[in-house]
């Protein structure tokens, strides 16, 4: 008898579940952006969320949990309930270089994550306040040298995109400037138009209008090809600067323990929400890369993760970077 209870009330639960994944969401979802509003991360989560909540027929709301390079907020929501009502907006420094910089790291990237696909590529450009005394790449990176520690360099925190590729970048040109943190780079990029930073490394989402508007200067991108956005930026390579090409990425992640069923309803919210019209235009206007089909499932943001990791964490050794 007893044991029947029992089954009866396992029966019912496994109803219940099922029932919920059946119906999800039925309530607003919170999608965790672990940099200030205003920059990259929270742009491209607000564009990409837009479509998937009417795919989802629930809101996703944005919440900006910003800290420590993003890793607070990835942190914390890595912890949150795997229920399918919070997931977040990762990129290639919270998923990626992070775990060099942060021995203490609270999360494995490759483990602790139900991927749910890449939102967008966003190739990098070196970019400089509007009155800095550079023209061109080369004479940018004569003045850096020249001028060593008397130079400002913008980052969102350690780990975060436009600290690791920046870090790269001035191990590569042996530039020393001081490295100044915010809490995303749409903060840094306000105070590059402001002239009070000096340059920084970040993605394209982020600084496409500004140098389109004449606000801040555009040195090179850190791509093979010019961006359809920027076609007016040369290359790395073509300013002579070839050893430098890196590029970034944002993706949705939910916690490990997401159902299977809630994580491929996101993923096919996600999909939609890539080929909508709209949504591309918005992203590619801002020089985002759309991911091909086969690069927006689950596995293949599971495999991207797992080679960035690889592929930072010798980089940022090499270049001698530590979170202090
Ligand atoms: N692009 C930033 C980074 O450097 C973060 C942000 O989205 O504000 O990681």
């Amino acid at each position: 008898m007893k044991k029947l209870v029992l089954t009866l009330a396992a029966l019912g639960l496994a109803a219940t579940a099922a029932q919920a994944q059946g119906t999800y969401p039925t309530r607003p979802i919170t999608m965790i952006v672990p940099f200030a509003a205003g920059g990259p991360t929270d742009v491209i989560a607000r564009i990409v969320s837009d479509n998937m909540s009417r795919t989802l027929g629930q809101q996703i709301v944005i919440e900006n949990v910003a800290g420590a390079g993003g890793t607070t907020g990835i942190t914390r929501a890595a912890q949150s309930q795997p229920d399918g009502y919070t997931i977040m907006m990762g990129h290639m420094g919270t998923h990626g270089a992070a775990p060099a910089l942060y021995p203490n790291l609270k999360y494995d990237p490759a483990k602790d994550f139900a991927p749910i696909g890449l939102a967008a590529g966003t190739p990098i450009v070196i970019v400089a306040k509007k009155d800095f005394p550079a023209t061109d790449l080369k004479s940018f990176l004569a003045y850096l040298q020249a001028n060593g520690d008397k130079v400002n360099m913008a980052h969102a925190g350690v780990g975060s995109v436009s600290h690791s590729t920046g870090i790269f970048f001035n191990s590569v040109v042996k530039a020393k400037p001081t490295m100044v943190a915010y809490r995303g780079t749409g903060p840094a990029l306000n105070d590059l138009m402001g002239n009070t930073v000096d340059y920084m490394t970040d993605q394209i989402v982020n600084v496409a209008p500004q140098i389109q508007g004449g606000n801040i200067k555009a040195f090179a991108i850190a791509t093979a090809e010019r961006s359809p956005a920027l076609p007016n930026v040369p290359t790395t390579k073509e300013a002579g600067l070839e050893s430098y090409e890196v590029s970034a990425w944002n993706a949705v992640f939910a916690p490990k323990g997401t159902p299977p069923e809630i994580v491929a309803k996101l993923n096919d919210a996600l999909v939609k929400s890539l080929n909508d019209e709209n949504t591309k235009k918005r992203l590619l206007d801002l020089g985002g890369v759309i991911p091909p089909a086969a690069e927006q499932t689950p596995a293949a943001l599971q495999k991207l993760v797992e080679s960035e990791v690889a592929r930072w964490t010798p980089v940022l050794k090499a270049a001698g970077a530590t979170a202090e």
